[in-house]
Formats: structure tokens, sequence, C-alpha cells
């Protein structure tokens, strides 16, 4: 006979949103609660492992923020150029960003939620720090907006942090714990089968959370529902984010949420890992994450443009410029960059291949494009520039090309300037978008589109987004719906 074992609450995975979820319920009055987490001990947390942990939520600017970052340097402080961001704002970019797919009540609920989650993490023992990339002019540094701190550590950091205060509060953690089956039917949930190697048994509770993250790193499920190559895409983050809990539950008679076909892709480093690409020991997030493209042009490998690379701040075309990267020939695609465009990198400390010359058609030849066409292209690209308003680094500065087939709508300045530099870049898929529909108390809706008795999620297995991302809401959507995921669980059994 298989062991079967009872405990209040059940959360699946053992990422941030896992967390959040686990320490809410027991903030909120659960008893035993159990995180199951798939991965070994040294490898858990899936994307949380390898997240920058940078926070968008709703402030009033920078005296707030010195309540989350406390032992701030005064003078630092100072220097520090934070405007409040605002209910309306931040609606506004997840309108436009998904192209005003999201569902609008789950905006609503993210938006409204994200300062009380912010502070509710800094009050159950977090740490956080001021971001490190930020654009630096006549000694004040300006963070890109809506964006300004993440967790102390960074991905690692976060861990860390979390499973100490779980784990103060009595939280098992069992590690190597694969969630291989659900108990219950699509009206109600009653327990999972944990499928370890030393064993299989039944695990069963009033409220099971699944917190088990996205599809991602499943060459089989992105073929299957992403549209595009991405068989080619590298997995930034965890190889254990196999999305096979999503699918339990989906055929259990869950119903799906979100853009099934889409996912957060962005360019990273050519020659980056396939999986799990490296972390900064200082907590300063990913080291192959290419973001610097608003200050240079990217061709493709037929050394021509094919993308606005300043149509906004980084922080609204990253999520969905991997994805345009994908879809080159060979999808890879080269960062050019002179030397204006270098100074300017926010990422500098980013370990990245490039190649270096004097000329733009000595650099073709190094990158193996045609040096005639690359040059071709950057002649179009200087001509098309002007400087007919000041270049301002620090917000979108419409200072644009004119008169091309892909203008550059901002920071459009001559690549002029040698030594020149190419990047190669390929896309990386950081999460995918489609997943569990939920509602605004965080429990997981059925086909017929009821709440699933005793079924919450949180985090990457849920599905919001459509297109593309504004920076930094995948962690403050994991604490909104997380701590609501563990209140509901109380609440309701
Ligand atoms: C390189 C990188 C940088 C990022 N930077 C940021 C950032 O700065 N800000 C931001 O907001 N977002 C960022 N993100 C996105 C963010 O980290 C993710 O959205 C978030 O970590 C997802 O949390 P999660 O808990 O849902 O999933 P995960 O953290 O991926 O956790 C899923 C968990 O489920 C476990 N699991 C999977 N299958 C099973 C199973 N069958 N049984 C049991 N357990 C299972 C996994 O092992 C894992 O522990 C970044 C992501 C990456 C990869």
């Amino acid at each position: 006979m298989s062991r079967r074992e009872e405990c209040d609450v059940i959360v699946i995975g053992g990422g941030s949103a896992a967390f959040d979820a686990a320490v809410s319920a027991r903030k909120s009055g659960a008893g035993r609660i159990i995180m199951l987490e798939k991965a070994p001990e040294a490898e858990y947390g899936g994307n949380a492992r390898y997240s920058g942990t940078g926070f968008r939520f709703t402030h009033s600017g920078a005296e707030e923020m010195r309540e989350l970052v406390p032992d701030v340097d005064e003078e630092y402080f100072r220097s520090l150029n934070i405007p409040p961001y605002t209910r309306e704002d931040f609606l506004a970019d997840l309108d436009r960003m998904t192209q005003g797919c999201m569902d609008r009540t789950l905006a609503e609920t993210l938006v409204n939620e994200s300062n009380a989650a912010v502070h509710w993490m800094k009050d159950v023992g977090i740490r956080w720090e001021f971001l490190k990339e930020h654009a630096k002019v006549g000694g004040k540094l300006y963070f890109e907006r809506g964006i300004a701190v993440h967790v102390a550590g960074g991905g690692v950091g976060q861990l860390e942090q979390w499973r100490a205060v779980a784990e103060g509060l009595g939280i098992e953690i069992r590690f190597n714990s694969p969630v291989s089956a659900i108990h219950g039917n699509m009206h109600r949930i009653e327990g999972v089968r944990v499928c370890a190697a030393s064993g299989e048994y039944d695990l069963h509770a009033r409220a099971v959370i699944a917190c088990a993250g996205g599809f991602q790193a499943s060459p089989e499920m992105r073929a299957r529902y992403l549209s595009g190559n991405t068989d080619f895409a590298k997995v930034r983050g965890s190889k254990h984010d196999t999305g096979e809990v999503l699918r339990y539950l989906i055929e259990l008679g869950a119903l799906a949420g979100g853009q099934w076909q889409s996912g957060h892709m962005s360019p990273i480093d050519a020659a980056a890992p396939d999986f799990e690409t490296p972390q900064h020991a200082d907590g300063r997030g990913n080291t192959q994450s290419r973001y610097d493209y608003p200050f240079g042009i990217s061709v493709n490998n037929l050394g021509q443009r094919f993308f606005d690379e300043g149509e906004a701040q980084h922080s609204f075309t990253y999520a969905k410029t991997g994805r345009a990267v994908l879809a080159q020939p060979g999808s890879t695609a080269f960062q050019i960059y002179d030397q204006k465009g270098i100074r300017l990198h926010r990422y500098p400390h980013h370990k990245a291949t490039f190649e270096e010359a004097t000329t733009i058609a000595e650099l073709a030849g190094k990158i193996g494009l045609a040096p005639e066409v690359l040059a071709n292209t950057v002649n179009e690209f200087n001509a098309a520039c002007s400087d007919d308003r000041p270049f301002d680094p620090t917000r979108p500065d419409g200072r644009c090309t004119r008169g091309l087939a892909i203008n550059k709508s901002n920071w459009a300045a001559p690549i002029d300037e040698p030594p020149f530099r190419a990047y190669p870049v390929a896309c990386g898929i950081t999460f995918t978008f489609g997943g569990l529909k939920v509602n605004t108390r965080a429990q997981v809706l059925n086909t017929m589109h009821e709440p699933i008795r005793g079924l919450y999620a949180s985090g990457d297995i849920i599905g919001l987004f459509f297109h593309n991302y504004p920076s930094f809401t995948g962690q403050t959507r994991n604490a909104v719906f997380g701590r609501l995921a563990g209140r509901s669980a109380v609440e309701d059994n």
C-alpha cells in the first residue's frame, strides 16, 4: 500500500511565488504547510534563482523608497532621481505592453496590491537595495520609469532570505519532490501525488497552491504552443520549469489564461549556455542579458536593421526583442555600437562576447557579414539622424531618424566614433505567458469559469500577459497573487 500523508496547505514549487504563498498562508493562520520542490536542494528556486529580483510597484517617490532601503548612504540617496509611479502609470504601462489584452480586473488587482505586497515582504523580513542600472547625467542617477529597487542579493539572495523566513515559521520544504499527479476533479482538488526517487506517496490537504512556474524549459511544450523558432531559444532560467503541473491541471479541467503562443523573450549573448545563464556573484543579476540596444543599432545576418531599437526605454521593449531576434535568418543578430553608445551602457559589468574594429567594413568581416552591406546600413542610418533635439539618455528624447524603412524613434545618434563593436545576440526565453486563469483571490477557475475549490495559483504558472511585459512585473505578480493565494487558502478551508 502506498504511503499517504495529510497537511493543511500544499505549495507546489520552490521559487519566489511558492515562498510568497507559503509565508502568506502561515501568516494567515495555516497549520502544517508543505512546499514540494522538484529540484534537488542545490538547484531549488526555479527562475527565482536567476532573477534580477527587480520589482515594479506603485509608490510615492524617493522618500518611500528610503523606507525600503533604510540604511542607504545619504549622499547617494540625494543623487537618485525617483519620481512617483502612480496606479494610472502602472495600469497604462500594462495596457500598452499587452496591447489591451490583459484581463482588466486582474491588472487592477496586480497594480492595486503591488505597493502593499512589497511592504509586506519587507515586514516579513525581506531586505531591499537600489538597482545598480541607471543613466548618470549631471551627477544625478536616473532609473527607468517605475523601477528603483530589487531584493538584496539578487536571485540567490532572495531565495536564501525567503527560505530563512519560511523555515523560521515552521514551513516544511521537501526537495527532490516532483508532483506527478493531482488528486481531484474540475470542481475540487484534494491533494497531489509526489514521485520522489525514494518512493511515491500521496499528500492530501484542504488547499493546494500551484506555483510550479512556466513551461519555457520544455522544448516539447515550446514547440507545441509558442509560435516561431522557439526551438532555438536559450532558456535564461531554471531547467526544472518544464510545465507538467500546468499540463496536469489543464487536463483536469482548469481554464487557460494569458497568451499561450508567447512569452517573455529578450536578447541574450549568443554564446550563452542553452539553460541557466550565470549570475553575478554580488547579486547584480544575470551576466548575459544584452539590454543596451537603445544606444546603438541591431542588424540581422543579412546586415539589415529589423526593429526600432529606440521605440521606448529598454524596460518596455526588452521582453519582446528576443522574439524579434528569433525571427531573423539564423535566429541570431548583432548589436552594433560606437564609443558614444558604449559609454552609455548600463550593463557594462555583463560578461559579453564581442568583436571590435576601427572601421565598420572591418567589423563586418570579423563577424561574417558582407562589409559593403553593413557599411551601407550604417551610412544610411547615420544620414537619417539629425541633431534637432538634445540627446537625453534619461528618458525618451524624441531624437529620431527620418526616412528609413524602419526608423529609430529615440536616442538616434550616428555610429561614427571608432572603435566600433558588434555583440552577437540570440533569443533568451525567460518565462511563458500562457497559464492558469485565476480570479482576484488567486483561485484557479475551471472551464465552467467557476473557482475550483481548494486550488490556488501564483507566479509564472498563471496566464496573465500578452505580447509584451513591463520589466520587473513578474516578481511583483508573484508577491501579489502569492499573498492572495495564501490568504484565500486559509479563509476558504
Ligand atoms: C534571468 C532572469 C532574470 C529575471 N529578472 C527578473 C526581475 O528582475 N524582475 C522580475 O520581476 N522578474 C524577473 N524574472 C522573472 C521572474 O524571475 C520569474 O517570473 C519568477 O521567478 C517566476 O516565479 P515562479 O515562482 O512562478 O517560478 P519559478 O521561480 O520558476 O519556480 C517554479 C518552481 O516550480 C518547481 N517545479 C516545476 N515543476 C514541478 C513539479 N512537477 N513538482 C514540484 N515542483 C515543480 C521548480 O523546480 C521551481 O522551484 C527574471 C527571470 C530570469 C530567468
